[in-house]
């Protein structure tokens, strides 16, 4: 059979890499080169998979897991780690179970990857863009433009991959481009938002570069928990927040829409509120002279403490030992249970996922094949399929991608 895979990206390179030898196929990708975007992955050190048991993977897919599921027992982590060390990447477990290549370097990787693809005979046509799809009869015709030449050209195959991507980082080819072809066939795009990424916020906090652990959760103006409150590193940017523990919140937040919610931030969530009376007491009997900013500077950095001086709405003249009632109350809320508003996700451009894409309502998935196009199929982010980080998306990519070459290989 005829295999055309759109996208050379980590799906498409496992997929073509476990194709069987006696399918004629050929990958197609708008870059020069081979999984661009894997290269980035792991801050260029490549966080292959995760090692977790099943179920706390599961746990940590944010968007249809239940879907997942037949592909990740097609694939699990441990085969990733298997085929990766037989085709010379030698890998290490790290702290949370993930994965890395011991040399530390995504390139190896994706060069691994790529020599698996050609030694089973799949040609690559790379700066080749795909502008159309149509299905003419039983076969598909791909229409292809050069972008070195500007020449476009017609390619048939019996069979074609999806494997383009989702919309986050789109300087490394994932335009979303896969969902126009795809809802050209009738398939529905879930719409898509950025994951795993930061958060701007309504206000400037000024604070850009500082990084603190906190306890954070998104609220409604009610105060109602939208998402779990989370613990970890928060590190303040030039227009709002992020760090691990906002990309874990932001892929916990279900609705697309996050501009009418609040973050609500505990600064000293290792301390519970009657030790912070007691430290503020002897902070007040020791330094009675101390001005609001110095009593914060005990808690918090001090670009984060001039921060939150100015959200306490404390004045910042006066002495701690003539604070009141009211504004000890202030103090409280505000390391303990500061609320900001916020303005939006950070931008699709800088995402680490993307949230939403093909329906998986319309796929099968014990083959990922679409039940609406025979020989059409999809892998890879471009399903609505996400995690957290630490392994997962990559994970999910060649799950996926070994579910339907193992699938088209017996065929
Ligand atoms: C900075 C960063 C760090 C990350 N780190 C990790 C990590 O350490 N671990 C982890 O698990 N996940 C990580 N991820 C997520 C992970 O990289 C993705 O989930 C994964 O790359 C998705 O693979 P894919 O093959 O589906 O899509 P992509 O890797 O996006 O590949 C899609 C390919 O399709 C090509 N394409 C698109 N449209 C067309 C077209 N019309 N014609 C031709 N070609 C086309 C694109 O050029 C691209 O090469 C990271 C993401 C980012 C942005």
């Amino acid at each position: 059979m005829k295999i055309g895979i759109i996208g050379a990206g980590a799906a498409g390179l496992m997929c073509a890499s476990l194709l069987n030898k006696k399918h004629e196929v050929v990958l197609f990708d708008k870059n020069s080169t081979a999984g661009k975007k894997l290269l980035l992955t792991g801050g260029g050190r490549c966080n292959l998979t995760n090692l977790v048991e099943v179920d706390e993977f599961l746990e940590s897919v944010k968007q249809n897991s239940e879907f997942f599921l037949s592909a990740l027992q097609e694939f699990v982590p441990k085969d990733a780690v298997d085929f990766f060390n037989k085709i010379g990447i030698e890998t290490q477990v790290e702290n949370n179970s993930r994965v890395f290549p011991k040399i530390g370097r995504a390139t190896d990787v994706r060069d691994a990857l790529q020599k698996a693809a050609l030694e089973k005979g799949a040609e690559f046509r790379f700066e080749s863009s795909i502008i159309n799809i149509e299905k003419i009869d039983k076969n598909f015709a791909l229409t292809v433009l050069c972008l070195k030449t500007h020449k476009k050209s017609i390619h048939q195959f019996d069979v074609v991959i999806m494997a383009t991507g989702g919309m986050s980082y789109p300087i490394t080819g994932s335009t979303g481009d896969g969902y126009i072809f795809a809802s050209k066939f009738g398939h529905r795009v879930i719409p898509t938002r950025p994951a795993l990424c930061g958060l701007q916020l309504q206000n400037p906090t000024r604070v850009h570069g500082s990084t603190i652990t906190c306890g954070i959760a998104v609220v409604d103006g009610n105060f109602n928990h939208i998402t779990k409150k989370e613990t970890g590193e928060m590190m303040f940017t030039k227009n709002g927040i992020s760090g691990p523990v906002i990309f874990r919140t932001t892929s916990n937040f279900k609705q697309k829409n996050i501009s009418s919610y609040f973050l609500q931030i505990d600064f000293v969530p290792h301390y519970t509120k009657n030790e912070i009376e007691e430290k503020l007491s002897t902070l007040i009997k020791e330094n009675p002279k101390d001005k609001i900013f110095y009593v914060f500077r005990k808690f918090v950095p001090q670009a984060v403490a001039n921060w939150l001086v100015e959200i306490s709405g404390i004045s910042k003249t006066k002495s701690c030992a003539n604070f009141t009632f009211a504004e000890k109350q202030k103090f409280f809320s505000t390391i303990k249970d500061a609320h900001v508003k916020i303005k939006d996700f950070d931008s699709i451009e800088t995402a680490t996922i993307t949230r939403g894409g093909i329906d998986v309502v319309d796929i099968n998935s014990s083959n990922m094949q679409s039940k609406l196009i025979k020989n059409l199929f999809f892998i890879g982010e471009i399903l609505d399929i996400d995690a957290l980080s630490g392994g997962f998306n990559l994970q999910i990519a060649f799950s996926t991608a070994a579910t339907c070459a193992n699938w088209l290989s017996q065929l």
